[in-house]
């Protein structure tokens, strides 16, 4: 049986509906051999992840996931096996964290002049004191029944041209691969597939990704088709990037998507765990 690597997760630290403990757990239940916990813009939930996972035997992998702007497009960019102890990465996190409370409260008062009023406070209290994302702004309006489900109220809120939008002012891609890099990590671009980039694009992206010393590339993610994988497989080889694999697990309310349910990575493709950083997982 090959072993299971799951490279991208989110707990209660981020926008994630597990504790970084109950996160472990259940990869653990589902035979998750190694896994990497990737919130965003936080490192908060890995010393307890971490001492969960050695308490099981299950391997672990402190993670990130960077929130970017790159040619006025959100991008994300995972780094895997970071020193959470780099004042650098840890500097730049606090100041995409004080974006996000801006933001937070500047989407509140977006919403409100559309007349949909508390959802700063309704999406603070979900948050329950960890950074603030769109998704407790989305749990929120569902539960307030101004959608059916996340997927339908990220089609007419919070995104481009609809009530709520605020567009985001992140790290450049320079700076999120460097403070990974430099923090003794690899840094990955996360579900390469998702951002609905023209082929020129994507390549444009990889291009920059790589000349600031970028190393690796999603080819797996949890809402991948096969398609799509064998895509992003063909681009990393290409381009020389390392595979990465992930679910980018948030809730176990989303019943379509689980930890450690993960195609196999295409057969060309140098998994990013073949690196020296992984030997002892
Ligand atoms: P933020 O980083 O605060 O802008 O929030 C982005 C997060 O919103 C992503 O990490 C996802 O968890 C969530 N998200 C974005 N689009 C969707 C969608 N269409 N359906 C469900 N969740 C989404
Ligand atoms: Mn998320
Ligand atoms: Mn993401
Ligand atoms: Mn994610």
């Amino acid at each position: 049986m090959p072993r299971i690597f799951d490279l991208h997760c989110h707990s209660t630290a981020s926008d994630g509906g597990l504790s970084p403990t109950a996160l472990v757990q259940r990869a653990h239940q589902q035979r998750v051999d190694v896994l990497a916990l990737t919130d965003h813009d936080v490192t908060d939930g890995l010393a307890e992840a971490a001492q969960t996972a050695a308490a099981l035997g299950m391997g672990f992998v402190p993670g990130i996931e960077i929130s970017v702007t790159w040619m006025k497009q959100t991008i994300h960019i995972i780094g895997l096996h970071i020193d959470t102890t780099s004042d650098e990465l840890q500097q730049g996190l606090l100041k995409l964290r004080e974006f996000r409370n801006w933001r937070a409260e500047e989407i509140g008062r977006r919403l409100e002049k559309k007349g949909i009023a508390g959802a700063y406070a309704g999406a603070s209290q979900l948050a329950q004191g960890a950074i603030i994302s769109r998704t407790h702004f989305a749990r929120y309006l569902v539960e307030q029944g101004y959608a059916r489900d996340m997927r339908d109220l990220f089609k007419h809120f919070l995104v481009k041209n609809k009530p709520g939008h605020v567009p985001g002012e992140w790290a450049s891609l320079e700076e999120a691969v460097g403070w990974i890099s430099r923090a003794g990590g690899q840094a990955v671009i996360a579900h390469p597939a998702r951002y609905q980039l023209t082929a020129t694009r994507l390549r444009r992206l990889i291009k920059d990704f790589r000349e600031v010393g970028g190393v690796g590339f999603e080819v797996v993610s949890g809402t991948y088709s096969n398609d799509e994988i064998k895509y992003m497989g063909r681009l990393a080889n290409q381009f020389e990037l390392l595979a990465s694999t992930g679910s980018d697990f948030h809730s176990p309310d989303n019943v379509y998507l689980e930890l450690g349910r993960l195609a196999e990575l295409p057969e060309a493709c140098i998994p990013i765990w073949s690196d020296d950083r992984w030997a002892t997982l």
